[in-house]
């Protein structure tokens, strides 16, 4: 069975999916935006395992329990801040795309759901970044082929209008006029 990847409007920490994916930063020991919410919604039981972890460096990604959330499991994994584009931000983004998967698929997992990570606090540009998550994804599913479903999950009606374009053309097209 070929993996459904789809976008949907919503909040991450409500999704019923084997892991939600967690945009962190390197300390792991919690922040803002989604992060905030995921340590809120999994409750303080996260945040004593994830002081075990020894934080994460950028574009790498460690697993761990979802305690309260519906999902079992919580894949940390550290954007990068976006410094106008010359500074590894795009290999780094779609390191923590495939990174994350990758751990996934070592857990046997099948359902996951990314936020648009580094587009919140960290400041990378929506579509650019939407750009690299789609691509990414797409590439690691050639190899890695246990998912049933890869959900990227977003905030706002206006950040699932650019998933949804994206994942209407394939890789690398060009608009629709060209
Ligand atoms: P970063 O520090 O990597 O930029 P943020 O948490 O600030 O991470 O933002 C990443 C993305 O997550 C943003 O697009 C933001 O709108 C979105 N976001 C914030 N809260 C949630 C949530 N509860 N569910 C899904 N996405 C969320």
């Amino acid at each position: 069975m070929p993996t459904t990847v789809r976008a949907l409007q919503g909040d991450i920490t409500q999704l019923p999916v084997q892991a939600i994916v967690n945009a962190a930063n390197v300390s792991l020991l919690g922040g803002g935006g989604v992060d905030g919410a995921i340590h809120r919604a999994a409750g303080p039981q996260l945040l004593e395992e994830c002081r075990h972890l020894g934080g994460c460096t950028t574009g790498a990604a460690k697993l761990t329990r979802g305690y309260r959330l519906p999902a079992t499991y919580v894949i940390h994994t550290v954007g990068p801040v976006w410094h106008g584009g010359e500074r590894g931000e795009p290999a780094l983004l779609a390191a923590c795309y495939r990174h994350s998967l990758e751990l996934a698929a070592a857990q046997d997992i099948r359902s996951l759901a990314f936020p648009s990570i580094s587009t919140g606090i960290y400041g990378y540009p929506f579509e650019l970044a939407a750009q690299i998550a789609v691509n990414t994804v797409a590439a690691a599913l050639q190899e890695l082929t246990g998912f049933d479903e890869v959900i990227f999950c977003c905030f706002s009606a206006g950040d699932l209008q650019v998933y949804q374009r994206l994942l209407a053309a394939p890789p690398g097209a060009q608009p629709a006029s060209a």
